[in-house]
């Protein structure tokens, strides 16, 4: 019995003693700790990732004895992993998911966005902004630009109870084609159309909740357009189920809407005066977007999707950075870029739009508000129901569009409508053996359409973002909306002043003299004059936007990260090369270089930053020379000196 005790003792001991030491780093195996921190707080832990060979540093230390969450954040965040929770007692141990946070995330993200602006004034300058960045980001334009001016192929009619359908096949890039059925009421006239993108949902728009949805609209008076994801449906046919999961499909799904409504708009059976938008779970996130982009959108009803805190999982819905616009934006902030026009959103209360009546609504009709217009922002919560497009959001649906578009509540009985085999909806036959001759069959020939130039503005905003993220974290505000709003300042700045400098090159500016030397002008000096002329605004949000936030010392500080320290660095040189600087010659001095510094923040390239400061420079030493000093000789001296110095150094005669 003895011999066992001791046995044991040694095992727990040995245990214990993975690493119990400053050397090691009080290393732990990452499974252990999870151990540990699930019998220590009494929860249960559920595992989507790997933890074998992974190692924690400092694993003890990490633990906070009043919370398992802060515990957990603090252990997992050495792996780019997260929890989340699932009930009081269990979390999910998860790999970071860029697009998902928590709804805290979400709350939080909407109450700094709400300081952004206190009235419709503020909110239009950033609705400015978004509606620029997020086309930037998405890089639709360069996209629309390569599309091809063609008709779509267009079935035979299939009449119904009160309503048609017929299928259409759009040629959108050359090649490329979006397949998808038109479902028109029988009256005659003109009616409004309703966007319908698809979400994720098995067997996609041939499924009988859409089928039912997009005939009973069209019974009730709209014509509802349906159309496949890229990848999915007849798309696939083209470029195979594995390009639906890329970022191009973000651009293209939504380049296929765009250009499908255009068509719409083109037919004398519709009123242009009234063109909805509806989908579900990733066809919300298309609607959201779609509405960002499109101004003629005049009724839009995202359906279980937005939410403050999801910017949906598939790369179709978040593989473009269109989330980083601005700052940082989300599906809430974008669709309340639609108000005054009326917005239904459907949510649950079983998946991430259970936060919508607390958090999103609320947001949604502040903004709404301020255009006097918060009845025209509804909410349609089934709390005890979960992720579907069931019959209680269809008829959702349907009450918003027979609010928006006046169409004829008599009519919603999805009892009168035809559920199609999905046969009947192609466009290029069972196999395929339709389809135009020009037809693309490789995702590949649709990638080479993408442009480099976009992406690579795309990729600067995200380095803009880095910059601005990492100068206003090293001012250790400890006010985290502060933080916030001192990093979009300094990231739009970053971008004013690029987007001027490439959309202004030297070439603009052209050839001449200069007075002042009488040559002939650099391409710097070209450069510097285009660059000169951009609008005071630009400098004046920059500096206004700092000191809203900052004292004027961390004010400098953040100049001084635009301009890499050139104000001590230059500062610093005087001191070496004049002897016995006054302080009244340093004062001179540092007034004149905190000049050129605040200039020199509105130039991108370093090269522009230096001419700046040699403007600035040269009134110092004119300063100088003015009052008894002789800077040439000052210069030469100093040189001297070094180079003397550097020879003894060679000659190991320098004298200690
Ligand atoms: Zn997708």
């Amino acid at each position: 019995m003895k011999k066992l005790f001791l046995a044991l003792i040694i095992i727990i001991f040995a245990t214990n003693t993975y690493s119990q030491s400053f050397e090691t780093k009080f290393s732990k195996p990452l499974g252990q700790v999870l151990q540990e921190i699930s019998s220590r707080f009494n929860v249960k832990l559920k595992y989507d990732v790997d933890t074998v060979g992974k190692v924690v540093t400092y694993a003890d230390f990490r633990i906070r004895p009043y919370s398992v969450e802060e515990s957990l954040t603090n252990v997992l965040s050495m792996f780019d992993y997260k929890f989340v929770k699932q009930d009081s007692k269990t979390y999910k141990i998860k790999i970071y998911e860029y697009p998902r946070r928590t709804p805290e995330d979400g709350k939080k993200m909407l109450s700094y966005l709400n300081t952004l602006y206190k009235d419709s004034t503020e909110w239009n300058i950033r609705k400015t902004c978004l509606y620029k960045e997020v086309r930037e980001n998405l890089t639709i334009d360069s996209l629309l630009k390569k599309r091809v001016a063609s008709k779509p192929i267009l079935s035979g009619i299939r009449k119904y109870d009160g309503y048609t359908v017929q299928n259409f096949a759009l040629e959108t890039l050359p090649g490329l084609y979006v397949c998808g059925s038109i479902y028109s009421p029988i009256s005659k006239g003109k009616h409004g159309v309703i966007l319908c993108p698809n979400g994720h949902w098995a067997d996609g728009r041939y499924n009988s909740d859409e089928q039912k949805r997009f005939a009973t609209l069209a019974r009730m008076g709209a014509t509802c357009v349906s159309y496949d994801l890229f990848g999915w449906g007849e798309s696939e046919l083209q470029v195979t189920a594995a390009a639906h999961p890329t970022s191009a499909a973000h651009v293209i799904q939504i380049m296929n809407g765009l250009t499908i409504l255009d068509y719409m708009l083109t037919r004398k059976d519709i009123d242009a005066s009234k063109v909805g938008v509806n989908g579900g779970s990733g066809g919300g996130s298309q609607v959201v977007l779609l509405t960002v982009l499109d101004k003629r959108i005049t009724a839009a009803c995202p359906t279980v999707s937005l939410a403050s805190h999801f910017d949906g999982g598939c790369p179709c819905e978040s593989g473009m950075p269109i989330s980083l616009s601005c700052g940082g934006t989300n599906n809430a902030e974008m669709m309340a870029m639609f108000a005054p026009r009326p917005v239904c959103v459907v949510s649950d209360g079983k998946d991430w739009t259970v936060s919508v009546p607390e958090l999103e609504f609320p947001y949604l009709q502040r903004i709404y508000g301020f255009y006097n217009a918060g009845n025209k922002a509804t909410n349609i919560h089934i709390p005890a129901e979960g992720h579907d497009f069931g019959p209680s959001k269809r008829t959702a649906v349907y009450n918003f569009f027979i609010s928006a578009f006046g169409l004829n509540a008599a009519r919603i009985d999805e009892t009168k409508v035809t559920v199609e085999p999905k046969e009947a909806m192609y466009s290029f036959g069972a196999k395929g053996e339709k389809m135009p001759a020009n037809a693309i069959r490789n995702f590949s020939d649709v990638e080479k359409y993408f442009h480099k130039k976009s992406d690579a503005k795309a990729n600067s905003n995200i380095d803009a973002l880095t910059k601005a993220k990492s100068w206003a974290e090293s001012l250790e505000l400890k006010d985290k909306e502060k933080e916030a709003r001192v990093e979009a300042v300094i990231y739009n700045h970053i971008k004013a002043v690029r987007d001027w400098h490439n959309e202004h090159p030297y070439s603009t500016i052209p050839e001449g003299i200069n007075p002042i030397t009488g040559k002939s002008l650099s391409n710097l000096e070209r450069e510097v004059i285009a660059n000169s002329a951009k609008p005071k605004l630009i400098h004046e949000a920059l500096m206004k936007g700092l000191r809203k936030d900052l004292t004027e010392e961390q004010v400098e500080k953040v100049l001084d990260k635009f301009t890499i320290g050139k104000v001590d660095f230059t500062m610093g040189g005087y001191k070496s090369i004049v002897p016995n600087l006054t302080e009244k010659e340093e004062s001179y001095i540092l007034s004149q270089l905190k000049l050129a510094r605040e200039q020199a923040v509105d130039y991108k390239s370093m090269k522009a930053i230096s001419m700046i400061f040699e403007v600035y420079k040269n009134n110092c030493e004119k300063y100088l020379n003015d009052n008894g000093r002789n800077w040439h000789q000052m210069y030469k001296d100093f040189t001297n000196k070094i180079k003397a110095e550097k020879e003894a150094k060679k000659n190991g005669t320098e004298k200690k």
